[in-house]
């Protein structure tokens, strides 16, 4: 139809009125699809080599310094252009690109979580169970808890030693290395297993991870298999079993993330949630030129377990980059936080056509249909959480369609369906204008989980967008 007076009255008025859902990657170009699908492959690099929080830092810290970032001094005076970086205890990284306003209206903020679900090792992890040597492990976050046995696990992080030495581990990744696993029962003496409720079915005590078989030489000694593992790791890393108290060492997935679909649209990895949306803000910091205003990307972590601790988003490190970056420039701290702007940015659950009843279609996000925005998240009544303003809701609006981004807007399931929580609210917390944004994820917090590339693509343009919108 290209006249508009074939066109009836009520489909003229729906035009105008009504809002059109309609399947989004059909809107975008070859071109944009295949500039997604290169972003995406340069993704699964960054998410095959941080599967833990320390590691998303590091990464994040080469390719910023490779960028031209460097070490942020308060002492410094900074024009428009520059670009900083600050660390915190190894777990979170800023990224700011001075923009030519400076701070004085405020920075723009994209702030990310780089931790995942996983398994943590106990302060004492290791022992000895008839003839066989496992590791004790707490889980950490959100887990469904019978979806990390019977899969190959990757030890991944470090022993502080004594000496003030560090002892960096990281064994399970590559072909030639071995694997552990936590063992699950087999079906044919699981009759009381399954009868039970599935929060029952598998408890944290039983996610025993095993290390290892055989005892260490021929001898009368009680827990030779322990005594063997641990001179194996003595061998290789130097550590006895008391240094494991001072050790953060994380059983996360060993495999890696790949092309998911004969039609390679989507990404099947550990740790989408929240690597999916760390990735792309901090490409669009490390790609911002020269911004009106100042720009700051933060990886964050502890986002899984509450924001706690002074890694996580409630601690004041990011109170006090602030406050220094406004002396820098003779403001207050306060002021810049209180003008500033955030796109928390965090994943939203995709639609599920097979768990269907937990969504309310309407309100959810759907994979290939863009960047979801989350106006709020909480429970039982929109409770602990941020709900963004109707004002902010309306810029963010403007920047995402200024710069054509396919995004969409989604609730986390249906009203008194369970809920979450994100970041948003302790950035709320410092008077900031913020909302949540990411990436819609399938089987989140899965030991694999899915997003769509173009999507993953859509929050680097949201980020940006963001970012470059005066
Ligand atoms: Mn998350
Ligand atoms: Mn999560």
């Amino acid at each position: 139809m290209t006249n508009t007076e074939e066109k009836s009255q009520a489909v003229l008025l729906k035009e105008k009125l009504l809002f059109k859902k309609e399947c989004g990657i059909k809107k975008l170009s070859d071109e944009e699809i295949e500039k997604a699908d290169q972003f995406c492959a340069d993704y699964v690099q960054f998410l095959n080599s941080s599967k833990t929080e320390r590691e998303a830092v590091a990464t994040a810290l080469e390719m910023a310094k490779a960028a031209g970032f460097a070490e942020f001094d308060p002492q410094k005076k900074y024009s428009a252009g520059d670009k900083i970086y600050c660390i915190n205890r190894k777990k979170n990284i800023v990224l700011a690109v001075i923009g030519t306003q400076g701070a004085k209206d405020g920075v723009r903020f994209a702030i990310a979580h780089v931790d995942s679900p996983r398994l943590d090792l106990k302060p004492y992890p290791l022992y000895e169970a008839n003839d066989l040597a496992l590791f004790k492990t707490h889980y950490y976050g959100g887990i469904k808890k019978y979806q990390w046995t019977a899969i190959p696990l990757a030890l991944h992080g470090v022993v502080a030693l004594k000496d003030n030495t560090t002892v960096q581990i990281n064994i399970g990744e590559g072909e030639a290395d071995p694997c552990f696993c936590v063992t699950d029962l087999l079906p044919h003496l699981a009759q009381e297993q399954m009868a039970k409720t599935g929060l029952k079915v598998f408890t944290g005590e039983d996610l025993n991870v095993l290390v290892g078989s055989r005892p260490f030489k021929d001898d009368k000694e009680a827990e030779l298999v322990k005594l063997n593992i641990m001179n194996i790791m003595f061998e290789k890393y130097g550590i006895t079993e008391e240094d494991f108290l001072s050790a953060e060492l994380e059983l996360v997935p060993a495999f890696k993330a790949k092309d998911l679909g004969f039609d390679r649209s989507m990404i099947a990895g550990y740790g989408h949630d929240d690597r999916v949306c760390a990735y792309p803000a901090l490409m669009a910091a490390i790609n911002a030129k020269a911004p009106t205003h100042t720009v700051v990307t933060i990886l964050v972590d502890k986002e899984e377990i509450g924001s706690e601790g002074n890694t996580g988003m409630q601690s004041d490190f990011m109170r006090f980059f602030i406050n220094d970056l406004a002396k820098t420039q003779g403001l207050e701290g306060y002021q810049v936080l209180s003008r500033s702007k955030c796109l928390s940015a965090d994943v939203n659950a995709a639609f599920d056509p097979t768990y269907a009843s937990v969504y309310e279609s309407n309100n959810s996000c759907f994979i290939n249909n863009g960047v979801c925005i989350t106006k709020y998240t909480g429970h039982g009544g929109k409770y602990d959480t941020s709900d963004a303003s109707a004002e902010f809701m309306a810029e963010i609006r403007q920047v995402l369609e200024k710069d054509n981004v396919l995004w969409q807007s989604g609730e986390l399931g249906k009203v008194d369906g369970g809920g979450g929580g994100t970041i948003a609210k302790y950035v709320a917390n410092m008077n900031v204008d913020v909302v949540d944004l990411g990436v819609p994820v399938l089987s989140m917090h899965a030991p694999l989980e899915v997003v769509s590339k173009v999507d993953v693509y859509m929050a680097y343009k949201a980020f940006s967008a963001f970012f470059n919108f005066d």
